[in-house]
């Protein structure tokens, strides 16, 4: 097997755990070297570290997938894996939809499933986790003799692979308009044109805190996608509830969401631009008991930070001043650079411009399903905040 050797001052950080190994920091390599290639990794005195799949074309050019020198990577690897993420997701409590396996998080770096209770939509993000595809769906049917496996693959980080975009069904083809089912309510979802993988599962678990402040409120939901925030309040009890997002297509499947549900007399969603609606209505004095926030993320380089804090200042002060006394203001950030205490200070320093006080109700992550592991900074992206604005 090829061999990797790392520089001195690098071994240690990925013999603690961290499975990426970038191109400066490979002090040389022994043995023909051949993308997707899985190679061991040794210290710069030769001891083991790891095995995992390289791609001199990438960045990272090596990611880790086993710490074991006797495991042998090969289809059989990755069916004890993904079997293991779905014994750990059901010990924790998840049953039909889950995020199966979050790369990194479960020791597969660069793979993505989601588990839409008998439909998966699948994405390999680098290529040498793409070489596996044909034993990773292999392993999906063995372990749940899926109704369907989709390929969301249409994502610009794969060319930094040397990889095309692609999409589609894998196997026979099947409707990709599915219904699942969340905290007993249904929603829609498309496999084939929604956003990502077609529904964000980091947010479930949260969806449901917000049960208690929505009854009788009238709620603002900003950036709804398919308005599933929105209509869980209405289904917790909201007097009304309006979602704004910028897609039409997205605006439309939340309707038909709120349809699904009964609950369209009390839901409305409207196509519009966030960023200038609540500029607009935060100087009209519009004013609701919630208002909910949930914005993509506003950068993936560090060399944008700045410009995303800005972003999160800007909406959350316009989101707060639109809260009645009392009310609510649930405030969301995915983006990954933005670390938890940095999001906190952000939201402080909207609340100092927007002179209210916040009484903090809860503050999390994303659900449960994507776990997040110590020392891998970049596996706790979502921030999900809820204050009462005094
Ligand atoms: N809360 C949603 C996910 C929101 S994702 C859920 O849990 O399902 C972010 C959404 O913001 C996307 O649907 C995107 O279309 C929308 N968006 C992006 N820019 C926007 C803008 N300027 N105004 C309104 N919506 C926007």
């Amino acid at each position: 097997m090829t061999k990797v050797t790392l520089k001195r001052k690098i071994a240690p950080r990925v013999a603690n755990g961290h499975p990426w190994v970038f191109a400066n920091e490979v002090q040389g390599t022994e043995g023909a070297v051949g993308a997707g290639d899985i190679v061991r990794v040794e210290s710069h005195d030769g001891k083991y570290i790891g095995t995992g799949y390289i791609n001199p074309q990438s960045q990272i050019v090596v990611r880790i997938l086993s710490r074991d020198p006797k495991e042998v990577i090969d289809d059989n690897f990755f069916y004890k894996r993904i079997a293991r993420a779905w014994e750990y997701r059901q010990h924790i409590g998840y049953t039909e939809n889950c995020r199966l396996i979050f790369g990194e998080a479960d020791f597969l770096p660069a793979l993505i499933i989601d588990k839409f209770n008998d439909y998966f939509v699948l994405q390999t993000l680098a290529l040498g986790m793409d070489r596996w595809k044909g034993a990773i769906v292999e392993a999906l049917r063995r372990i749940f003799n899926p109704k369907g496996i989709y390929e969301r693959n249409d994502v610009p980080v794969r060319e930094l692979e040397g990889l095309q975009q692609v999409k589609g069904p894998i196997g026979p083809a099947f409707d990709p308009q599915i219904i699942i089912r969340e905290n007993g309510l249904k929603f829609h979802v498309d496999l084939e044109h929604g956003q990502k993988t077609g529904y964000f599962l980091d947010q479930q678990d949260n969806r449901r805190a917000i049960s208690a402040i929505v009854k009788d409120a009238d709620v603002l939901e900003a950036f709804c996608y398919t308005g599933t925030f929105g209509v869980h309040a209405a289904h917790y009890g909201a007097k009304s509830v309006l979602g704004l997002d910028i897609s039409e297509t997205a605006v439309a499947q939340a309707r038909r969401n709120a349809e699904l549900n009964g609950l369209q007399d009390r839901c409305a969603f409207e196509a519009m631009n966030a960023f200038d609606v609540l500029k607009a209505w935060s100087k009209e004095n519009r004013s609701y008991d919630v208002v909910m926030l949930d914005p993509p993320a506003f950068t993936k380089s560090r060399e944008n930070i700045q410009k995303a804090i800005t972003g999160y200042k800007e909406i959350n002060l316009r989101g707060m001043k639109l809260v009645r006394p009392g009310g609510f203001l649930v405030t969301s950030s995915c983006t990954n650079l933005v670390q938890p205490n940095l999001f906190l200070e952000i939201i402080a320093l909207a609340a100092k411009d927007a002179r209210r006080q916040l009484r903090q109700v809860t503050f999390r992550a994303q659900s449960s399903d994507h776990p997040i592991i110590w020392g891998m900074e970049n596996t706790e992206y979502l921030k999900f905040l809820m204050v009462q604005v005094l």
